[in-house]
Protein backbone atom coordinates (compact mmCIF):
# COMPACT_ATOMS: atom_id res chain seq x y z
CA UNK A 1 0.00 0.00 0.00
CA UNK A 2 0.99 3.59 -0.54
CA UNK A 3 2.63 5.45 2.13
CA UNK A 4 -0.35 7.73 1.95
CA UNK A 5 -2.59 4.89 2.22
CA UNK A 6 -0.79 3.58 4.85
CA UNK A 7 -1.11 6.71 6.76
CA UNK A 8 -4.97 6.79 6.71
CA UNK A 9 -4.55 3.20 7.64
CA UNK A 10 -3.12 3.73 10.80
CA UNK A 11 -5.08 6.89 11.54
CA UNK A 12 -7.85 4.71 11.24
CA UNK A 13 -6.71 1.84 13.40
CA UNK A 14 -4.57 2.88 16.35
CA UNK A 15 -7.05 5.94 17.23
CA UNK A 16 -9.45 4.10 18.95
CA UNK A 17 -10.76 5.41 21.90
CA UNK A 18 -8.62 8.39 21.20
CA UNK A 19 -5.92 7.65 21.89
CA UNK A 20 -2.48 6.64 20.51
CA UNK A 21 -0.80 3.39 20.72
CA UNK A 22 2.54 3.71 22.04
CA UNK A 23 5.22 1.64 20.01
CA UNK A 24 7.18 -0.74 22.59
CA UNK A 25 10.70 -1.10 21.92
CA UNK A 26 10.54 -5.50 21.00
CA UNK A 27 13.22 -7.70 21.40
CA UNK A 28 14.40 -9.86 19.22
CA UNK A 29 12.29 -12.95 20.41
CA UNK A 30 9.00 -10.50 19.36
CA UNK A 31 6.20 -12.46 18.11
CA UNK A 32 6.16 -12.73 14.16
CA UNK A 33 3.97 -9.70 13.51
CA UNK A 34 2.74 -9.43 9.69
CA UNK A 35 1.86 -13.33 9.65
CA UNK A 36 -0.19 -13.28 12.87
CA UNK A 37 -1.27 -9.71 13.35
CA UNK A 38 -4.32 -9.86 10.59
CA UNK A 39 -3.84 -6.63 8.95
CA UNK A 40 -3.63 -9.23 5.70
CA UNK A 41 -6.92 -7.67 3.25
CA UNK A 42 -8.19 -11.28 2.75
CA UNK A 43 -10.81 -12.61 5.29
CA UNK A 44 -11.57 -8.07 6.01
CA UNK A 45 -15.46 -6.91 4.89
CA UNK A 46 -18.75 -7.10 6.61
CA UNK A 47 -20.35 -9.82 4.61
CA UNK A 48 -19.99 -12.00 7.58
CA UNK A 49 -22.02 -10.32 9.92
CA UNK A 50 -25.60 -9.56 10.29
CA UNK A 51 -26.85 -6.78 8.10
CA UNK A 52 -29.99 -4.60 9.26
CA UNK A 53 -32.59 -6.63 7.66
CA UNK A 54 -31.16 -9.63 9.50
CA UNK A 55 -30.34 -8.70 12.95
CA UNK A 56 -34.03 -7.32 13.11
CA UNK A 57 -35.09 -10.52 11.59
CA UNK A 58 -33.20 -12.04 14.34
CA UNK A 59 -34.01 -9.89 17.16
CA UNK A 60 -37.59 -10.47 15.96
CA UNK A 61 -36.91 -14.40 16.09
CA UNK A 62 -35.45 -14.68 19.48
CA UNK A 63 -38.42 -12.53 21.19
CA UNK A 64 -40.35 -15.39 19.64
CA UNK A 65 -38.97 -18.26 20.59
CA UNK A 66 -38.22 -17.19 24.07
CA UNK A 67 -42.01 -16.47 24.05
CA UNK A 68 -41.21 -12.45 24.97
CA UNK A 69 -38.92 -13.53 27.90
CA UNK A 70 -36.75 -11.53 25.44
CA UNK A 71 -38.28 -8.09 24.91
CA UNK A 72 -37.37 -6.56 21.33
CA UNK A 73 -38.26 -2.72 21.29
CA UNK A 74 -37.42 0.28 18.78
CA UNK A 75 -36.05 2.64 20.68
CA UNK A 76 -35.64 5.37 18.52
CA UNK A 77 -34.38 6.10 14.70
CA UNK A 78 -30.95 6.54 13.47
CA UNK A 79 -29.82 9.54 11.30
CA UNK A 80 -31.40 7.29 7.63
CA UNK A 81 -34.28 6.28 9.39
CA UNK A 82 -33.51 3.07 10.42
CA UNK A 83 -34.65 1.64 13.71
CA UNK A 84 -32.42 1.34 16.81
CA UNK A 85 -33.64 -1.71 18.87
CA UNK A 86 -33.47 -2.44 22.55
CA UNK A 87 -33.91 -5.78 23.69
CA UNK A 88 -34.62 -6.50 27.62
CA UNK A 89 -34.71 -9.85 29.57
CA UNK A 90 -34.98 -10.34 33.28
CA UNK A 91 -37.20 -8.19 36.09
CA UNK A 92 -34.10 -8.18 38.61
CA UNK A 93 -33.25 -4.85 40.89
CA UNK A 94 -30.13 -4.16 39.11
CA UNK A 95 -29.67 -3.41 35.69
CA UNK A 96 -27.04 -3.78 33.27
CA UNK A 97 -27.08 -1.67 30.20
CA UNK A 98 -25.16 -3.41 26.82
CA UNK A 99 -24.12 -1.21 23.94
CA UNK A 100 -22.52 -3.19 20.31
CA UNK A 101 -21.19 -1.12 17.37
CA UNK A 102 -21.38 2.59 18.02
CA UNK A 103 -18.91 2.44 15.70
CA UNK A 104 -20.16 0.64 12.87
CA UNK A 105 -17.56 -1.44 11.47
CA UNK A 106 -17.16 -2.94 15.07
CA UNK A 107 -19.58 -6.22 14.57
CA UNK A 108 -18.66 -8.43 17.06
CA UNK A 109 -20.49 -7.37 20.11
CA UNK A 110 -23.34 -7.60 18.35
CA UNK A 111 -22.65 -10.89 17.14
CA UNK A 112 -22.22 -12.32 20.90
CA UNK A 113 -25.11 -10.23 21.93
CA UNK A 114 -27.73 -12.01 19.82
CA UNK A 115 -26.04 -15.42 21.27
CA UNK A 116 -26.48 -14.15 24.88
CA UNK A 117 -29.89 -12.51 24.65
CA UNK A 118 -31.05 -15.96 23.31
CA UNK A 119 -29.17 -17.67 26.09
CA UNK A 120 -30.25 -15.23 28.87
CA UNK A 121 -34.07 -15.83 27.52
CA UNK A 122 -33.78 -18.89 27.50
CA UNK A 123 -36.00 -22.15 29.60
CA UNK A 124 -32.98 -23.23 31.80
CA UNK A 125 -33.21 -22.84 35.39
CA UNK A 126 -29.60 -20.90 35.40
CA UNK A 127 -31.31 -18.11 33.16
CA UNK A 128 -34.01 -18.28 35.14
CA UNK A 129 -32.21 -17.42 38.49
CA UNK A 130 -30.37 -14.99 36.37
CA UNK A 131 -33.68 -13.07 35.36
CA UNK A 132 -34.89 -12.72 38.87
CA UNK A 133 -31.88 -10.98 39.88
CA UNK A 134 -30.86 -8.63 37.00
CA UNK A 135 -32.06 -6.67 34.26
CA UNK A 136 -30.39 -6.71 30.88
CA UNK A 137 -31.02 -4.26 28.75
CA UNK A 138 -28.78 -3.96 25.50
CA UNK A 139 -28.31 -2.03 22.18
CA UNK A 140 -27.30 -4.79 19.85
CA UNK A 141 -25.90 -2.47 16.68
CA UNK A 142 -26.46 1.71 17.99
CA UNK A 143 -24.95 2.71 14.68
CA UNK A 144 -27.17 1.00 12.18
CA UNK A 145 -26.33 2.82 9.62
CA UNK A 146 -22.71 3.14 9.66
CA UNK A 147 -22.71 -0.51 10.29
CA UNK A 148 -24.52 -1.28 6.64
CA UNK A 149 -21.66 0.93 4.89
CA UNK A 150 -19.10 -0.22 6.77
CA UNK A 151 -17.52 2.85 8.57
CA UNK A 152 -16.60 3.83 11.92
CA UNK A 153 -19.12 6.83 11.87
CA UNK A 154 -22.60 7.61 11.46
CA UNK A 155 -24.10 9.03 8.15
CA UNK A 156 -24.95 12.77 9.07
CA UNK A 157 -23.75 16.11 7.51
CA UNK A 158 -22.70 19.07 9.55
CA UNK A 159 -26.13 20.65 7.50
CA UNK A 160 -28.50 17.73 8.71
CA UNK A 161 -27.16 18.46 12.62
CA UNK A 162 -27.43 22.68 11.59
CA UNK A 163 -31.21 21.64 10.28
CA UNK A 164 -31.70 20.03 14.01
CA UNK A 165 -30.49 22.86 15.79
CA UNK A 166 -30.47 25.93 13.73
CA UNK A 167 -28.70 27.68 16.98
CA UNK A 168 -25.94 26.23 15.32
CA UNK A 169 -25.77 27.65 11.96
CA UNK A 170 -21.83 29.64 11.26
CA UNK A 171 -20.32 27.64 13.58
CA UNK A 172 -17.10 25.35 13.03
CA UNK A 173 -18.62 21.88 12.80
CA UNK A 174 -17.73 19.36 15.81
CA UNK A 175 -14.35 17.82 15.74
CA UNK A 176 -15.62 14.45 15.08
CA UNK A 177 -17.20 15.32 11.94
CA UNK A 178 -15.68 13.16 9.59
CA UNK A 179 -15.92 15.34 6.28
CA UNK A 180 -14.44 12.54 3.51
CA UNK A 181 -17.66 10.08 4.58
CA UNK A 182 -19.83 12.92 6.21
CA UNK A 183 -20.23 11.38 9.52
CA UNK A 184 -19.71 11.46 13.48
CA UNK A 185 -17.59 9.55 15.47
CA UNK A 186 -20.57 9.08 17.70
CA UNK A 187 -18.89 7.94 21.08
CA UNK A 188 -17.69 11.59 21.28
CA UNK A 189 -21.18 12.69 21.00
CA UNK A 190 -22.20 12.46 24.84
CA UNK A 191 -22.41 14.83 28.10
CA UNK A 192 -22.83 13.62 31.66
CA UNK A 193 -25.45 16.25 31.41
CA UNK A 194 -28.35 14.48 30.06
CA UNK A 195 -30.50 17.60 29.32
CA UNK A 196 -27.49 19.82 27.82
CA UNK A 197 -28.93 21.57 24.79
CA UNK A 198 -26.19 22.52 22.06
CA UNK A 199 -24.51 25.87 22.10
CA UNK A 200 -23.08 27.80 19.77
CA UNK A 201 -19.99 28.45 22.13
CA UNK A 202 -19.16 24.53 22.57
CA UNK A 203 -18.52 24.10 19.17
CA UNK A 204 -16.13 22.69 17.46
CA UNK A 205 -15.12 21.16 20.68
CA UNK A 206 -12.23 18.70 21.69
CA UNK A 207 -11.10 14.88 22.72
CA UNK A 208 -10.63 16.46 26.28
CA UNK A 209 -14.22 17.69 26.51
CA UNK A 210 -17.68 16.84 26.93
CA UNK A 211 -20.24 15.92 23.55
CA UNK A 212 -23.24 17.35 23.07
CA UNK A 213 -26.16 14.69 21.79
CA UNK A 214 -26.51 16.29 18.66
CA UNK A 215 -26.60 12.87 16.63
CA UNK A 216 -30.16 10.82 16.69
CA UNK A 217 -27.97 7.64 17.80
CA UNK A 218 -26.16 9.89 20.94
CA UNK A 219 -29.41 10.71 21.73
CA UNK A 220 -31.58 7.18 21.67
CA UNK A 221 -28.81 5.85 24.47
CA UNK A 222 -29.60 9.14 26.45
CA UNK A 223 -33.33 8.96 26.02
CA UNK A 224 -32.85 4.74 27.01
CA UNK A 225 -30.21 5.36 30.02
CA UNK A 226 -32.64 8.42 31.47
CA UNK A 227 -35.44 5.82 31.19
CA UNK A 228 -33.49 3.37 33.13
CA UNK A 229 -32.42 5.92 35.60
CA UNK A 230 -36.19 6.96 36.60
CA UNK A 231 -36.72 3.05 36.99
CA UNK A 232 -33.72 2.06 38.55
CA UNK A 233 -32.19 5.26 40.29
CA UNK A 234 -28.82 4.18 39.15
CA UNK A 235 -27.61 2.55 36.00
CA UNK A 236 -25.43 0.02 37.56
CA UNK A 237 -23.66 -1.25 35.26
CA UNK A 238 -23.10 -0.01 31.68
CA UNK A 239 -21.18 -2.03 29.00
CA UNK A 240 -19.77 -0.44 25.92
CA UNK A 241 -18.66 -3.16 23.10
CA UNK A 242 -15.75 -2.57 20.74
CA UNK A 243 -13.44 -3.51 18.48
CA UNK A 244 -9.59 -2.26 18.47
CA UNK A 245 -6.85 -2.91 15.98
CA UNK A 246 -5.18 -6.76 15.44
CA UNK A 247 -1.27 -6.12 16.70
CA UNK A 248 -1.76 -6.25 20.23
CA UNK A 249 -0.05 -8.69 22.20
CA UNK A 250 0.49 -9.58 26.08
CA UNK A 251 2.85 -7.30 28.17
CA UNK A 252 5.36 -9.80 28.34
CA UNK A 253 4.85 -9.99 24.08
CA UNK A 254 4.56 -14.15 24.55
CA UNK A 255 0.98 -14.12 22.67
CA UNK A 256 -0.97 -11.97 20.60
CA UNK A 257 -4.05 -10.25 22.96
CA UNK A 258 -7.52 -10.29 21.41
CA UNK A 259 -9.25 -8.60 23.80
CA UNK A 260 -8.38 -5.66 25.57
CA UNK A 261 -11.08 -4.00 28.88
CA UNK A 262 -10.76 -0.90 30.60
CA UNK A 263 -12.44 1.09 33.69
CA UNK A 264 -10.83 4.18 33.17
CA UNK A 265 -12.09 7.30 30.83
CA UNK A 266 -11.98 10.14 33.38
CA UNK A 267 -8.85 11.17 34.72
CA UNK A 268 -10.56 14.00 37.35
CA UNK A 269 -14.55 13.69 37.64
CA UNK A 270 -14.55 17.23 39.05
CA UNK A 271 -13.23 19.11 36.21
CA UNK A 272 -16.98 18.25 34.56
CA UNK A 273 -19.43 19.20 37.53
CA UNK A 274 -20.51 17.55 40.80
CA UNK A 275 -20.50 13.51 40.48
CA UNK A 276 -21.00 12.00 43.44
CA UNK A 277 -21.86 8.80 42.54
CA UNK A 278 -19.07 8.47 40.39
CA UNK A 279 -17.44 5.02 41.65
CA UNK A 280 -13.68 4.44 39.84
CA UNK A 281 -13.95 1.00 42.59
CA UNK A 282 -17.23 -0.43 41.02
CA UNK A 283 -16.13 -0.35 37.43
CA UNK A 284 -12.52 -2.17 38.72
CA UNK A 285 -14.84 -4.78 40.12
CA UNK A 286 -16.77 -4.95 37.54
CA UNK A 287 -13.78 -5.27 35.18
CA UNK A 288 -12.42 -8.34 36.99
CA UNK A 289 -15.36 -9.82 36.78
CA UNK A 290 -14.92 -9.71 32.99
CA UNK A 291 -11.32 -10.53 33.67
CA UNK A 292 -11.83 -13.89 35.93
CA UNK A 293 -14.74 -15.14 34.19
CA UNK A 294 -11.62 -15.28 30.89
CA UNK A 295 -9.37 -17.07 33.11
CA UNK A 296 -9.18 -20.90 33.24
CA UNK A 297 -9.44 -21.53 29.64
CA UNK A 298 -6.08 -23.16 29.21
CA UNK A 299 -4.73 -22.80 25.96
CA UNK A 300 -7.68 -21.12 23.67
CA UNK A 301 -6.24 -17.80 24.25
CA UNK A 302 -9.29 -16.31 25.79
CA UNK A 303 -6.71 -15.78 28.90
CA UNK A 304 -4.32 -13.23 27.05
CA UNK A 305 -6.73 -10.29 27.18
CA UNK A 306 -5.27 -7.28 28.16
CA UNK A 307 -5.88 -3.67 29.94
CA UNK A 308 -6.58 -0.97 27.60
CA UNK A 309 -4.43 2.44 28.08
CA UNK A 310 -5.25 3.81 31.08
CA UNK A 311 -4.20 7.55 30.53
CA UNK A 312 -7.81 8.16 28.57
CA UNK A 313 -9.61 10.91 29.39
CA UNK A 314 -12.51 10.77 27.21
CA UNK A 315 -15.83 12.67 28.79
CA UNK A 316 -17.14 12.86 25.29
CA UNK A 317 -17.77 8.96 25.00
CA UNK A 318 -20.76 7.03 26.40
CA UNK A 319 -18.51 5.44 29.15
CA UNK A 320 -17.42 8.04 30.67
CA UNK A 321 -19.93 9.97 30.53
CA UNK A 322 -22.11 7.42 32.07
CA UNK A 323 -19.24 6.91 34.40
CA UNK A 324 -19.93 10.18 35.91
CA UNK A 325 -23.65 9.58 36.46
CA UNK A 326 -22.41 6.47 38.57
CA UNK A 327 -22.23 3.45 36.41
CA UNK A 328 -19.65 0.38 37.17
CA UNK A 329 -18.20 0.84 33.28
CA UNK A 330 -17.03 -1.81 31.30
CA UNK A 331 -14.85 -1.27 27.85
CA UNK A 332 -14.22 -4.34 25.44
CA UNK A 333 -12.17 -4.00 22.95
CA UNK A 334 -12.26 -7.18 20.86
CA UNK A 335 -9.28 -7.70 18.76
CA UNK A 336 -9.68 -6.63 14.83
CA UNK A 337 -12.19 -4.55 13.12
CA UNK A 338 -14.11 -5.33 9.24
CA UNK A 339 -11.17 -4.05 7.96
CA UNK A 340 -8.77 -5.99 9.37
CA UNK A 341 -9.29 -10.35 9.96
CA UNK A 342 -12.49 -9.81 11.93
CA UNK A 343 -14.81 -11.98 9.93
CA UNK A 344 -12.24 -14.62 9.46
CA UNK A 345 -11.95 -15.38 13.44
CA UNK A 346 -15.49 -14.48 14.22
CA UNK A 347 -16.45 -17.30 15.98
CA UNK A 348 -13.83 -17.23 18.68
CA UNK A 349 -13.77 -13.13 19.04
CA UNK A 350 -17.50 -13.31 19.79
CA UNK A 351 -17.23 -16.61 21.88
CA UNK A 352 -14.72 -14.32 23.97
CA UNK A 353 -17.35 -11.38 24.38
CA UNK A 354 -19.84 -14.19 25.62
CA UNK A 355 -17.49 -15.97 28.53
CA UNK A 356 -16.15 -12.25 29.44
CA UNK A 357 -20.24 -10.22 29.41
CA UNK A 358 -21.70 -13.36 30.27
CA UNK A 359 -19.45 -13.81 33.64
CA UNK A 360 -20.24 -10.09 34.32
CA UNK A 361 -23.39 -10.80 34.32
CA UNK A 362 -23.57 -14.42 36.35
CA UNK A 363 -21.48 -12.02 39.04
CA UNK A 364 -24.18 -9.86 39.00
CA UNK A 365 -26.99 -12.00 39.31
CA UNK A 366 -25.20 -14.24 41.71
CA UNK A 367 -23.47 -11.31 43.98
CA UNK A 368 -20.12 -12.39 43.80
CA UNK A 369 -19.23 -9.22 42.61
CA UNK A 370 -19.19 -7.85 45.47
CA UNK A 371 -16.23 -10.08 46.81
CA UNK A 372 -14.26 -9.30 43.46
CA UNK A 373 -10.97 -7.28 44.65
CA UNK A 374 -10.97 -4.27 42.81
CA UNK A 375 -6.80 -4.00 43.55
CA UNK A 376 -6.29 -7.45 40.82
CA UNK A 377 -7.46 -4.96 37.78
CA UNK A 378 -4.20 -2.84 38.46
CA UNK A 379 -2.10 -6.32 37.82
CA UNK A 380 -4.01 -6.98 34.57
CA UNK A 381 -0.76 -7.11 32.01
CA UNK A 382 -0.93 -3.77 29.61
CA UNK A 383 -1.55 -4.22 26.01
CA UNK A 384 1.52 -3.67 23.74
CA UNK A 385 1.31 -2.31 20.29
CA UNK A 386 3.20 -4.64 17.73
CA UNK A 387 4.57 -2.01 14.56
CA UNK A 388 3.27 -4.08 11.59
CA UNK A 389 6.28 -3.09 9.14
ZN1 LIG B 1 -14.95 1.51 18.75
Amino acid sequence: MSPRRWTAFLSGSALLLGTVATTAALPASAIPTESHCGTEASGSGNNGFVNHAQLTNTLQRIERSTGGVVEVDVAGFSNQGREIYTARVGEGDTVVFVESQIHGNENHGTEALLNLLQQWGGATPEAAALREEVTIVAIPRLNVDGGERDTRQNEMTWDDVVADFPQLAGVEPAWNYNSRVDGFDVNRDFNPDLDYIPQPEDFPGNSADTGWYITPEAQTVRDVYRGLEGEFGTVDYFVDLHNQWSCYATEDQKNMSPLSISAKFIDDPSEFGTWPKFDMEASKRANVAVYEALQGHGESGYGDLTLYPQSTNLPGTALGSFALRGSAVVLFETSSQTQYDGMKRNGMLRKQIEIGLGGLVDAVADGSIASVDPTVYDTIPQRVFLPAD
